[in-house]
Formats: C-alpha cells, sequence, structure tokens
C-alpha cells in the first residue's frame, strides 16, 4: 500500500512580509517616485547580490555594531565559506565599486540601489527581518557639497511624495584627529556617573563610548544630557567642513535640528552623520539615516577616496504614505475583457489577446471557463471598459459582440475590424 503524505501548511517567517497584489500598485509607484528622483539628481542605479562574503560586512559596518555583533544571518555555504545575506547595502556597493574600478572611470561616481535587506532582529511595528532599503552613496568627492547633495536628494524623494512632516536631524562626528581626544574627554566625564549607566553603556565605556550618547535607556540619556558635544569640539577642518554642510543646507532652505546624541560610532565614518524622523512612525522613528564615510573605501581595499550616502527603509516609507492616505496612479483597469465561450472560441481570444496587448492594451481572460454571466460579473468586477464576447454563433459569423461595460451598450464589430475598433474606442476615451 503507497503511503500518502500528510499535507503540510507552511506560514511566513516572523519578520517577513508578502506583499500582496492589493498593496504591490503603491509598492511599484513608489518605487517608481524614487527611481525618477534619483535619476533627476543624476544617480545612476547599481544592483549588486543579496549575499557576500562575511567578511565584508564585519570589516564595512564593523564588528561592534549591533548588526555584525548580533543581527547578522550568517551562514556557511557547501564549501564551508562564510556567507551572509545583506544587513544593508553600503558595504556590497563598496565592495563593487572598487571591484569594478568605478573611479577610474569618472571623477565622482553617483550611484543609488533599492532592494531587500535582512537583520535578525525583534520584529515590531517598522521592524521586519526582511525589509527593503533604498540609498545612495557619491564616491569622490570631499566637498561639503556631496554631503548637501546627499541630504537633498532623500530629502526630495520624500518630497516627491507630498511628505513634509519630517525633522532632519545633523551631527559631525569628526575624523581621525579630534574624534579621539572627544572620546577621552567623553570618559572623563562619564567616568564619575559609570554606575549610573547600563550594563550595555558600561561595556562601550572603553571601546566605543560615542555609543553611549545615543542609547534609548532613560538613565543613560540623563547622565549624557550635559556632556560635551562633538560638533564643539572639532578640529578646524571639520569645524570647516561642518559650518560650510550648514551654510549650504540653509542655502538650500532646510531647516535641521542638530543633535550631538547622532554618532555612527565607527572609525570608518567621518563629519557629517543625518538622520531624516518622522512622527508617524512610533517608537522606531527612523525613516533615513546617512553621513559622511571617508575611511571606509580604503578600509575595504580601495584608494582612499571620499565618500557620503545615506539608507533608507521602504517599509517606513509606505507606512508614512498610509497615514497621508497617498493615492498613486494605480494598475489600469482593464481596457478589454475577453469572456470566449468554449474551445474554438477560447482559441481565437487567446490570438486576440495576444495582439490587442502586443498594441499597448491592457486585457484580462478569462481562465476558469466560465459562463457568460459568470464572465461578465467578473469583467464588472475588474471595471474593464469593453467585453468582448464570442460564442460558436459569433465564430460563424465572424463578428464579435462587444459590450460598452460602463454605459451597457452593445454592438457587432466584424473579426476584421475588431481590433483597430477597441484601439480607437479607447483613444478616443484619451487612455
Ligand atoms: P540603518 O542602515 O540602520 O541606518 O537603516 C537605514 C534605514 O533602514 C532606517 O532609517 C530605517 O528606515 C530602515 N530600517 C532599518 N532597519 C530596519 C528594519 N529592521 N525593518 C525595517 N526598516 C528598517
Amino acid at each position: 500500500m503507497k503511503l500518502k503524505k500528510t499535507p503540510m501548511r507552511f506560514q511566513r517567517l516572523k519578520g517577513t512580509r508578502d506583499i500582496l497584489p492589493e498593496e504591490i500598485g503603491k509598492w511599484q509607484a513608489a518605487e517608481a517616485v524614487i527611481h525618477q528622483v534619483m535619476a533627476r539628481f543624476g544617480f545612476s542605479e547599481i544592483r549588486t547580490p543579496i549575499f557576500e562574503e562575511t567578511e565584508l560586512f564585519a570589516r564595512g559596518i564593523g564588528q561592534l555594531t549591533d548588526i555584525v555583533s548580533k543581527e547578522m544571518y550568517t551562514f556557511a555555504d557547501r564549501g564551508d565559506k562564510s556567507l551572509t545575506l545583506r544587513p544593508e547595502l553600503t558595504a556590497g556597493v563598496v565592495r563593487a565599486y572598487i571591484e569594478n574600478n568605478l573611479g577610474k572611470k569618472q571623477p565622482v561616481n553617483k550611484l543609488y540601489y533599492l532592494g531587500p535587506t535582512f537583520r535578525q532582529e525583534n520584529p515590531q511595528a517598522g521592524r521586519l527581518r526582511q525589509f527593503h532599503q533604498f540609498g545612495a552613496e557619491i564616491f569622490g568627492s570631499p566637498d561639503p557639497a556631496a554631503d548637501v547633495e546627499a541630504i537633498t536628494l532623500s530629502i526630495g524623494i520624500y518630497r516627491a511624495f507630498q511628505l513634509d512632516r519630517f525633522v532632519v536631524k545633523l551631527n559631525s562626528v569628526g575624523d581621525a584627529v579630534c574624534r579621539e581626544p572627544y572620546k577621552n574627554t567623553l570618559r572623563e566625564y562619564l567616568r564619575p556617573r559609570l554606575n549610573h549607566l547600563c550594563q550595555t553603556c558600561q561595556q562601550r565605556f572603553e571601546k566605543n563610548p560615542l555609543r553611549i550618547l545615543d542609547c534609548k535607556e532613560e538613565s543613560c540619556r540623563g547622565e549624557t544630557a550635559a556632556a560635551p558635544k562633538l560638533f564643539e569640539s572639532l578640529c578646524a577642518d571639520c569645524s570647516r567642513h561642518f559650518a560650510r554642510v550648514r551654510e549650504l543646507l540653509t542655502a538650500a532652505g532646510i531647516t535641521y535640528d542638530l543633535d550631538f546624541r547622532l554618532v555612527r560610532g565607527l572609525d570608518y565614518y567621518t563629519r557629517t552623520a543625518y538622520e531624516i524622523v518622522s512622527d508617524q512612525l512610533g517608537a522606531q522613528d527612523a525613516l533615513c539615516g546617512g553621513g559622511r564615510y571617508d575611511l571606509l573605501v580604503e578600509e575595504l581595499g580601495g584608494a582612499p577616496t571620499p565618500a557620503v550616502g545615506f539608507a533608507a527603509g521602504v517599509e517606513r516609507l509606505m507606512m508614512v504614505l498610509e497615514k497621508i492616505a497617498w493615492q498613486p496612479a494605480l494598475k489600469p483597469a482593464p481596457a478589454v475583457f475577453m469572456a470566449p465561450l468554449g474551445e474554438a472560441a477560447t482559441a481565437w481570444a487567446v490570438q486576440i489577446a495576444q495582439q490587442l496587448r502586443l498594441q499597448g492594451l491592457a486585457v484580462e481572460m478569462d481562465l476558469l471557463s466560465r459562463g457568460l454571466k459568470a464572465q461578465l460579473r467578473e469583467a464588472n468586477r475588474q471595471q474593464a471598459r469593453f467585453a468582448v464576447i464570442v460564442g460558436d454563433n459569433e465564430l460563424q459569423n465572424q463578428h464579435a459582440t462587444v459590450r460598452d461595460l460602463p454605459n451597457s451598450l452593445q454592438s457587432e464589430v466584424a473579426f476584421a475590424d475588431l481590433i483597430s475598433y477597441l484601439q480607437q474606442s479607447m483613444q478616443s476615451r484619451g487612455s
């Protein structure tokens, strides 16, 4: 006797989502806006692999970060090589920039990306394990104008959606010259307060004291509220750079809040750090974060190359778009619904549908061999403009019955004229 396998139902993994047909129109429309604005700012898209060598992320993001120390999806492939699903896209883009010698092709490279990203975090509203990021990187310019271009680009994208309820937070994290002395100043300030800091911050104290500034714990925030500020302890070069970034932002009409807590906490990040937050997102309020990372390309084996960029969450963008009831032009209703009755008519309909689609019309077809009534109900549900009804009689007369659904009008159209008839009717409607 053959044993029947018990059927099993599967569920999506925690922190992952299905983007269903009913929402995909909005996603595609939002992605189209992102692509358009990126192009308007002169950025070219780059698509890099979803997985890379683990070491790339360890170096590119930093061993000390939460991402690398506890959130990566890391696995061994069959050759026992350690691979990781990308937890952000900058490291991969920098690798591609170096590997493909993009820096030799033009002095400044402006690249952008859009795609899935993976982090093993505790899922909550606006925090997923598979989510999507878009972002941009400018390679080759140390100029404050490049920092401002990245910031205005990210703002330009939100503005293109008519979003205006967001705040830009700005800081400078200095460079190798001024950050080390500042870390010492900060340690000296915090040393007598160490017992009041959370466990994690006590561990950060020696290796990564900057991160204590952005700890979310009440007690830590209280202890650091009056701490010396890095943007007030910058060296002359960083100070000049920061002043110019602020000047250019003002020239571009962008208001921002200085935020001394905004740190990147890693040595490759230099000077400008910024974040865009929304009060419409709840606890996970960051729409986008970015800044300058002048030492990263070199850290990953390339020639020293200044760089600045940002990364933004698509799901969080979709959440705020939901709040403002953003309505993009969605998938057009079909121009034509083919309603064949019987096998011969279906063979004819398949051919006409193909021709109409190649001519650029949106065409739907019954795929369930339903009766006429059910097919017309479906055509109405899909808000099709015309139903083309063909059964044995119509095949014999070489005429189709064309029903103008919204107006409940019906006409007989010769097969030979059908395509031009439908095309002209749709054109005269301006669609
Ligand atoms: P980060 O690389 O952490 O600076 O993240 C950049 C942006 O990606 C954030 O501002 C969020 O909008 C988004 N983001 C980060 N982590 C997640 C996550 N787990 N789920 C959804 N969006 C995220």
